[in-house]
C-alpha cells in the first residue's frame, strides 16, 4: 500500500502551526509497512483541496487527512470529500450521542453545528474519538482507501493508535505480520551512525531501516515482514546483530525507553540506590528521575548546589578545589560525587558541574561540562565533556550524557561483580 499525508488547515500555510501530525503518521505508517510518498498540506478551501485529492489519488492508494472535521464553516473536508466520491454525509448515530454524553457532562450548551460533528460519509467504518467529539471514519471508493482524522493531536494520536492501525492492517490484505523494533543511540550523530551502515540502508527492502534523529539521540526503526511473525523477528534480530557489530557500543535501549528510565532500570535490578549533585542542571537529573514511577525506591533526594557555598557547606567540597582548580573541574565533579553518596547514604552518587552558558566561568569556556560518577566499592570516575549548544540545549545534553556515562558504569561494575 502506498499511502499519501493531506493535513488540512490554513494555520499550517500560515506558519502559526507545525504539521507534527503528518509526522507522527508516517513514523505509524513506516511501522505498519505502508510507504508515504507524498506529504501535501492544503488551507481551508474546497477547490484546493479536491485538486489535492486528485493528485493524491493519482500517487497513492491510501489517502489520510487530518483536520478540518471540527464544526465551524471552515471545516470542510468530510463535505468537500462526501461531494468528490459522490457520496451522502449521514447522521451516526453512536457518534451524536457521545457528543451529547460530552456536552451534558461538562454542562454546556450543544449548538445546532455540534450536530455536524457526528455526520460521516455514507458507508464509512467510524474511528471512535475516546478525546474529543469528531470521530473518524475510514471509507473506501474506486480503489482507494480514505481515512479522515481530526486535527488535534490529542485527538488524532489515540485514535489512530486505538483503531486507525487496525482498520489499515485489515485492509492491507496480505497474510504477511509487520514487526517492528526501535533501537535507541547515543552519543554518535545521525550523519556518524548512517555512514557506519549506509551499505544496509542502501540495499534495505525486507526489512527496512528508518532513521531518525533528535534530542542529541538517533533512533533507527527496523522493520520487517514475513507472513510467520517469529521468522520476522529472527529476520529483525539478525539485521541487529549486523548494526550492532558496527555501533552497538551507542546503543542504549529499545522501542520508547529512555536514558533514564534505562538508569532506573539498572539501578533497581542490582538493587542500588542513588543521589545527586546538580550545579549547571539545577536539578534537572532529578525531575527526570523522580518523573518515572517507582523512583523512590532508588532516588532518596539530592541537593542542587549552584555556588560555591553550598558547595562547600553542604557537600563539603574542599576550600582548596575551589581555590585552585575551580567549580567547574575534574576534582570539584569527584567530590561532589563522592561526597553526595556519603551524606545520603546511597551506593550511587552523580555530580554535574559546568558552564552552561552564555557567559563564561572561571575563564573556562561555556559547555564545559564534568560528570562525576562514584559507585561504592569502585574507583570514582570524572568526565568531561564539551558541548556547543544553547544554555538550555547544554543543561538537557549534560543530563543525557550523565545517565549515559552512569549506564556504562554500572554495566561495567555488574560485570565485575
Ligand atoms: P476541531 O474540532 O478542534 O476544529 P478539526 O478536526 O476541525 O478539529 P482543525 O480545526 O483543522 O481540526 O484543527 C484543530 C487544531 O488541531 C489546530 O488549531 C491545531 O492546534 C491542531 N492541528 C490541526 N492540524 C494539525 C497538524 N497537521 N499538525 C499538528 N496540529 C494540528
Amino acid at each position: 500500500m502506498d499511502a499519501e499525508i493531506i493535513a488540512v488547515g490554513s494555520e499550517l500555510l500560515l506558519g502559526q502551526i507545525v504539521n507534527t501530525n503528518a509526522r507522527f503518521l508516517s513514523q505509524q505508517l513506516a511501522g505498519l509497512g505502508i510507504n508515504v510518498y507524498f506529504h501535501t498540506v492544503v488551507g481551508d478551501n474546497p477547490d484546493r483541496l479536491k485538486t489535492a485529492i486528485e493528485l493524491a489519488e493519482k500517487r497513492a492508494d491510501l489517502v489520510i487527512f487530518s483536520g478540518g472535521l471540527g464544526p465551524t464553516k471552515d471545516d470542510l473536508t468530510k463535505e468537500t470529500i462526501a461531494r468528490h466520491l459522490g457520496k451522502e454525509l449521514v447522521i451516526d448515530e453512536k457518534a451524536l450521542s457521545s457528543i451529547e454524553v460530552f456536552f451534558q457532562r461538562t454542562n454546556r450548551i450543544m449548538t445546532e453545528n455540534n450536530r455536524k460533528q457526528a455526520l460521516v460519509l455514507q458507508g464509512a467504518q467510524i474511528l471512535p474519538n475516546d478525546h474529543g467529539m469528531a470521530p473518524g471514519m475510514v471509507v473506501e471508493s474506486n480503489g482507494h482507501t480514505y481515512m479522515l482524522l481530526p486535527g488535534p493531536p490529542k485527538e488524532l494520536e489515540p485514535m489512530f493508535i486505538q483503531y486507525g492501525c487496525q482498520a489499515l492492517s485489515n485492509r492491507n490484505q496480505t497474510n504477511e505480520k509487520i514487526v517492528s523494533r526501535v533501537l535507541r543511540f547515543f552519543g554518535i550523530g545521525e550523519a556518524a551512525l548512517e555512514t557506519e551502515i549506509l551499505d544496509l540502508i542502501d540495499a534495505q527492502s525486507n526489512p527496512t531501516i528508518a532513521p531518525l534523529a533528535g534530542d542529541g539521540e538517533v533512533t533507527l526503526r527496523l522493520t520487517a515482514r514475513h507472513v510467520d511473525e517469529k521468522k520476522a523477528q529472527l529476520m529483525l534480530d539478525e539485521l541487529e546483530n549486523t548494526i550492532n557489530e558496527r555501533v552497538g557500543e551507542f546503543l542504549y535501549g529499545y522501542d520508547n525507553t529512555s536514558l533514564l528510565e534505562e538508569v532506573m532500570k539498572i539501578l533497581k535490578t542490582s538493587q542500588l540506590t542513588i543521589t545527586a549533585a546538580e550545579s549547571l542542571t539545577g536539578g534537572l537529573f532529578q525531575q527526570g528521575l523522580t518523573a518515572i514511577p517507582g523512583a523512590s525506591s532508588v532516588f532518596y533526594g539530592g541537593i542542587v548546589c549552584y555556588s560555591n557555598q553550598v558547595k562547600q557547606q553542604l557537600l563539603q567540597v574542599r576550600q582548596e578545589t575551589l581555590d585552585t582548580q575551580g567549580a567547574v573541574s575534574e576534582q570539584c565533579a569527584k567530590e561532589l560525587a563522592e561526597n553526595a553518596s556519603t551524606i545520603f547514604k546511597t551506593d550511587v552518587g552523580i555530580s554535574f558541574t559546568g558552564v552552561a552558558g552564555p557567559e563564561e566561568l572561571e575563564g573556562k569556556p561555556v559547555g564545559t561540562v564534568y560528570i562525576g560518577i562514584a559507585i561504592k566499592g569502585r574507583t570514582t570516575r570524572v568526565e568531561k565533556i564539551t558541548l556547543s549548544g544553547t544554555r538550555e540545549a547544554n543543561r538537557n545534553r549534560a543530563v543525557k550524557f550523565g545517565c549515559s556515562f552512569l549506564l556504562r558504569s554500572l554495566k561495567e561494575s555488574q560485570n565485575a561483580n
